[in-house]
């Protein structure tokens, strides 16, 4: 039995895309649910286009999704040699020759082409050509059948077919002997044995130029599967224009690859109405000839939402270890202060991104000098009592263990009692004198995280401030 390969072949010219990591995770998942194997090839012949920084943003990418290659990566660059032989190959059984025609003569000939309305393609005039000029580097030129049609059975889109009469002779080999992009995919995907090329439908022109190389070669024809493509919520193609479409940015910005990965698979494809999938659920029930035809939109708000959804439901040990690399990032040392877990699960109903969560956890950890206004309205004269009257009674829970969640509770409900206000009358100027935001996690779990030194410390501080005022 034939085993599945897919294969992911990125060309390195920028970042890994919402785009190219959605091509990677249906190719991915094809080849798991398959018990096959995925191939990542680096598609790096353009030398003036390509960078190591890409390479290595593109590796990254894959890594952080958690989208593991089976083969690979393989440079394209480091196969030269195999080109240049199947070139060889096909030139000595005459299904590609040398072209010898210059510039100017391509250029002129397109510029009548237009003239006269016809589709610019090259004429052939080297195609039977046994003489070889002197003096002029010649191209390679695949000899493309002149009749009859190539049908693509395109998994997604059904059987597209292309007349050989559109198909030009194309350039296979470049006059200072590089192979062109036609030639290395083709070469690839029969040496590396893919049996399944899944890609963006801007490739499906391509496509029976493919065909007919690997026809040429005596290869076995990979199925293929073109996916619709990516619009913003404008209706036009996703780009930077719609916010973020490298997939670090989105790591940058606090979601998780969870997130992300579930999002992906829902452009363009579905199961009934479920929105959440983990990750074997994808494996189990994904399926290319599914994808729907019509281009996908990208919408952010969903994306979020699936992020709130894991950052509420991964195991909050998991999200501790993720949340601790943003708290870094921001400067906040967590080696002293509460366990890291515990902050995640105070804040994680409340959280969007991890972004988001780490900024919120921010006065678990340091003390800070600015009120944000939400907190500053609650600190006026008439906070002063109640605060006077909370911190004293909070104080006498501060020695042994008696700074629990309980004992805060009643504590703040007592002095509300004594000073016959409401709650809020108390907790309100004490969440924003101890956190200095105008929201936080239920004020008795807040203190109890904070802990007693820090919380007295930022309320005396608060009630001195006030009497100066
Ligand atoms: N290297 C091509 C690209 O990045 C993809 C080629 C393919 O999937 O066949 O667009």
């Amino acid at each position: 039995m034939t085993v599945i390969k897919t294969r992911f072949a990125p060309s390195p010219t920028g970042f890994l895309h919402i785009g190219g990591a959605r091509t990677a995770l249906f190719s991915w998942l094809y080849a798991r649910k398959s018990a096959g194997q995925f191939v990542l090839r680096i598609e790096d012949t353009d030398q003036e286009r390509s960078t190591q920084a890409s390479v290595d943003a593109i590796l990254e990418g894959m890594q952080w999704l958690n989208l593991a290659a089976d083969e690979g990566p393989y440079y394209q660059t480091q196969r030269f040699d195999r080109y240049h032989e199947i070139n060889a190959q096909l030139l000595h059984q005459n299904h590609a020759y040398h072209c010898y025609c210059s510039k100017e003569r391509l250029e002129t000939l397109r510029t009548e082409q237009m003239a006269n309305k016809q589709k610019p393609r090259y004429d052939g005039l080297c195609r039977d050509r046994t003489d070889v000029p002197a003096g002029i580097a010649p191209v390679i030129r695949f000899r493309n059948p002149q009749s009859g049609e190539v049908v693509v059975n395109d998994l997604i889109r059904g059987e597209v077919i292309f007349g050989n009469d559109e198909l030009d002779d194309l350039i296979i080999a470049r006059s200072d002997g590089t192979p062109t992009y036609n030639l290395t995919v083709v070469v690839d995907d029969m040496d590396m044995g893919i049996t399944h090329v899944i890609r963006g439908d801007d490739h499906l022109n391509n496509t029976p130029r493919q065909m007919n190389i690997l026809r040429a070669l005596g290869a076995t024809l990979p199925a293929y599967a073109h996916l619709p493509m990516i619009l913003g919520a404008d209706g036009s193609r996703l780009s930077k224009r719609h916010g973020a479409v490298s997939v670090m940015q989105y790591e940058q910005d606090g979601y998780l690859p969870e997130a992300l990965l579930n999002y992906l698979v829902r452009l363009g494809w579905s199961h009934g109405d479920q929105e959440v999938f983990s990750i074997d659920e994808m494996i189990a029930l994904f399926d290319v000839t599914h994808v729907n035809k019509a281009a996908a939109a990208f919408n952010p708000e969903k994306l979020l939402w699936l992020n709130q959804h894991y950052l509420k439901t991964l195991p909050a040990e998991d999200i501790a270890q993720r949340l601790a690399l943003y708290l870094q990032r921001i400067d906040v040392n967590t080696a002293s202060g509460p366990a890291v877990v515990d902050v995640v699960l105070a804040l994680r109903e409340r959280s969007k991104t991890l972004v988001e969560m780490a900024a919120s956890a921010r006065y678990f950890y340091q003390d800070f000098s600015d009120y944000e206004e939400a907190a500053a309205k609650h600190l006026n004269a008439a906070a002063l009592e109640p605060l006077r009257a909370i911190r004293n009674a909070l104080a006498e829970l501060s020695t042994g263990d008696a700074w629990q969640k309980e004992s805060i509770h009643v504590a703040i409900q007592q002095t509300a009692e004594k000073l016959q206000v409401g709650m809020g009358k108390v907790a309100q100027p004490l969440r924003a004198a101890v956190t200095g935001q105008g929201a936080s996690p239920s004020i008795d779990l807040t203190l109890y995280l904070i802990g007693a030194p820090h919380s007295l410390a930022r309320l005396d501080r608060t009630i001195a401030t006030l009497q100066q005022a």
